[in-house]
């Protein structure tokens, strides 16, 4: 099929809850997409901080390919190897001390939920369930996370919501303090906020939220849905702080597009999710678990995560140096590794077009922030032209 045969199929039988761009996507490699017409893109959205490892890394293909024909699913009901190898590999990583596998951001944040809730309920004191979160953050889109979430367009329409979430400004500790009271049983943030907008944490954000939380005895969730598997230059973003958290939420990168989810914890809450108190039919299944597998190896093996935080400054001093040429368009740039955002004076939907007019793929986020997640293993001349194919849209304007 040619593009719009495509796009008049998709229009016709998709639900249409996206705002969907004229591209259909048929192949990828590397940072590199192409479209059904035959067309070569450069891709610094990476399906939203997914495909960190790029497009059809070989190695993850391999383990995807290889697990296909030995096994592609079993209940957990039973042991599975490959999930298993991964919890050990993403404790080893990270605080924690175990893992339940789900298959998406929203399904990890809904675990956690759960899991906070019980141990407030049981740890805390009856009743003591509520869960303070940060306005513009995004925690997902079903009933609990969209409710968690700290934005009212992914609210509209969809009361009631769900009880036993508090507000909060980002970054905003005096705020936190204010709003814990004795119903209180912990705070979900994001160490960075993305869909809000790339807005990066002060810098002693998470050591105060921590400390507030343990005066309080209260759990500290960080929701690393898109900041973590190599992001932001660590492998978890809060390992930038010195802190640890009590449940941390993975999913999008985890896989390398392949789906799978987790929530990883340390036993103390761990053990108020006994048998029977969640589950997930898919979650961790051999096929996920294989592509999770596979792509930390290769973050590993090919030392990809100790480059990123070079990369991403390449990046952000070539936009302030956009900045400086374009002070008309541009406001502000920062980033966290190779999350990064760009604040427009002009409307972002518009330079998104542009840029996708000249074949490069980059994203928006919060209310005007162009936003730019490359693959981690975007090379220096790929983001030369990334940021020549951008001084050539802003030269446009
Ligand atoms: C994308 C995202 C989610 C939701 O993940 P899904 O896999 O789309 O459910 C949750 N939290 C954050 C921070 C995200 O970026």
């Amino acid at each position: 099929m040619n593009s719009a045969e495509i796009f008049a199929l998709s229009d016709s039988y998709i639900a249409a809850t996206y705002n969907r761009f004229p591209l259909a996507l048929v192949k990828g490699a590397g940072v590199k997409v192409w479209d059904a017409d035959g067309n070569e893109y450069l891709d610094a959205l990476a399906g939203i901080a997914v495909c960190n490892l790029g497009h059809c890394h070989p190695r993850v293909t391999a383990a995807i390919s290889e697990q296909a024909c030995r096994l592609l699913h079993v209940s957990n009901l039973y042991h599975i190897e490959p999930q298993a190898r991964l919890a050990e590999i993403l404790c080893r990583l990270s605080f924690a001390d175990k893992v339940f596998f789900c298959n998406s951001g929203a399904e990890a944040n809904e675990a956690a939920i759960k899991l906070a809730r019980r141990y407030g309920d049981a740890v805390l004191g009856e009743g003591r369930t509520r869960i303070i979160t940060m306005r513009d953050s995004f925690h997902g889109r079903t009933m609990a996370t969209l409710t968690a979430t700290g934005q009212q367009k992914v609210k509209t329409g969809y009361q009631p919501l769900l009880e036993g979430f508090d507000y909060v400004p980002f970054n905003d500790i005096a705020a936190v303090a204010a709003a814990i009271t004795d119903k209180t049983c912990a705070v979900l943030v994001e160490p960075v906020q993305g869909e809000g907008g790339v807005i990066l944490p002060a810098a002693d954000y998470l050591e105060r939220l921590r400390q507030l939380c343990d005066e309080h005895k209260i759990l500290l969730i960080l929701d690393e849905v898109q900041t973590g598997i190599g992001r932001t230059g660590k492998f978890f973003a809060y390992q930038h702080s010195s802190i640890v958290p009590d449940i941390l939420t993975s999913a999008k990168a985890l896989g390398n597009g392949f789906p799978i989810g987790a929530m990883l914890a340390s036993d103390r809450v761990l053990t108020h999710f006994g048998p029977g108190s969640h589950a997930s039919t898919f979650g961790g299944n051999p096929l996920a678990s294989a592509a999770a597998l596979a792509t930390i190896a290769t973050l590993r093996d090919e030392k990809i995560v100790e480059k990123v935080a070079e990369k991403g400054a390449f990046l952000v001093a070539g936009l302030r140096k956009l900045q400086t040429e374009f002070p008309e368009l541009i406001s502000a740039v920062r980033g966290l590794g190779l999350m990064i955002g760009v604040d427009l004076k002009t409307p972002v939907g518009e330079i998104v077009k542009s840029c996708l007019e000249r074949r490069l793929l980059v994203g928006s986020a919060g209310a005007n922030t162009l936003r730019l997640t490359p693959p981690l293993i975007i090379k220096k001349t790929e983001s030369e032209t990334l940021l020549r194919i951008l001084s050539e849209v802003f030269s446009d304007v």
